[in-house]
């Protein structure tokens, strides 16, 4: 298949149409209006087979996962997803994988009102970039360097299920089939906090996503602000089927230092507890407090029930 039949088949046409997109796919350059009074936000985030999933990902969820991934980076910024443009390399055009792959990006794209403007298509290995755009009221975007001495610091969700789904299949443990296919939806079909990251718009101080696992994310907002962090570990949201399948050094392992689960990660100050309580929960968003911002720069405390608690383990290889 020619590359423009490819486009034409599987991506013109589809999906939404936006009325402030001017022109879509089919000219050199897609032609966008952003409207008066905000900020355009971009963001890019590239997939590879056997680094960032197994190569036997369903196409469908792996469709659905380039794009919810991005989404996430807008959701931390507080910016509302507008278009989409993708670069997809491909080993084959496989007409069967093609179909499921886009009906899984068209779908969660549709989900959030977010249209695809435009795209690039070559043969190889099989990896794709996506670039999301999104719009943010000019100078309401949540950055990494605002967090302040004394601030909450907050997750959505639970943390933990992707990487549980992760290790149960590099090292064959035995999980309960509900409990695996709970953690493994999470992975395949993550939900990007579009909602969460819009309402914490001049409430949070702070806002990260959660992609490279809660420490090392927590890392880049304390590098940003010059602070430090006491986190209670024993706060830490997990699922029931993290809780149910490891011990408690394992579950914390994966919750602290795995990533990909696309919660989101905000501090919040005195003032504005309470208020992002309860705005987030009529969005049916659960925040959890796990800890506060400190005055040690670059330090991080961790604490289990009052004790001083060390993580045991190396980084973990996700896909080799
Ligand atoms: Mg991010």
């Amino acid at each position: 298949m020619k590359e423009f039949e490819l486009i034409n088949r599987y991506f013109k046409g589809r999906g939404i149409i936006r009325r402030d997109v001017e022109l879509g796919i089919g000219d050199d350059c897609a032609l966008v209006s952003v409207p008066t009074g905000h900020q355009l936000a971009v963001t890019t985030d590239t997939l590879v087979s056997g680094v960032h999933f197994f190569e036997d990902i369903p196409p469908r969820a792996l469709g659905h996962r380039v794009i919810a991934v991005n989404l996430s980076d807008l959701a931390a910024m507080g910016a509302e997803p507008t278009w989409i443009s993708l670069g997809l390399t491909l080993p084959t055009a496989d007409m069967e994988w093609l179909e499921a792959f886009t009906e899984g990006m068209h779908e969660i794209a549709e989900y959030y009102n977010v249209q695809v403007i435009g795209g690039d298509t070559t043969q190889g290995p099989l990896t794709i970039t996506v670039c999301a755009k999104g719009i943010v009221p000019n100078g309401k975007a949540l950055k990494r360097s605002s967090a302040r001495v004394g601030d909450w610091i907050y997750v959505t969700g639970s943390l933990g299920d992707a990487g549980l789904a992760i290790e149960a299949r590099k090292q064959e443990l035995m999980l309960d089939p509900l409990h695996y296919k709970a953690a493994l939806d999470k992975f395949h079909y993550p939900a990007p906090r579009v909602a969460a990251g819009q309402v914490l718009r001049g409430l949070a101080t702070s806002a990260i996503d959660i992609s490279d696992g809660l420490l090392a994310d927590l890392q880049h907002i304390l590098k940003a602000s010059l602070v430090g962090a006491k986190i209670h570990v024993d706060k830490v949201p997990m699922s029931n089927a993290l809780r149910a399948s490891l011990d408690e050094a394992a579950r914390l392992r994966l919750a602290l230092s795995f990533g990909d689960d696309y919660e989101l990660l905000f501090t919040v100050n005195d003032n504005n507890k309470n208020a992002v309580e309860t705005r987030l929960k009529q969005y049916g968003v659960e925040p959890v407090c796990i800890g506060q911002i400190t005055a040690h720069n670059g330090e991080v405390q961790l604490v289990n029930k009052g004790q001083p608690y060390q993580l045991s383990g190396q980084g973990f290889e996700h896909f080799s």
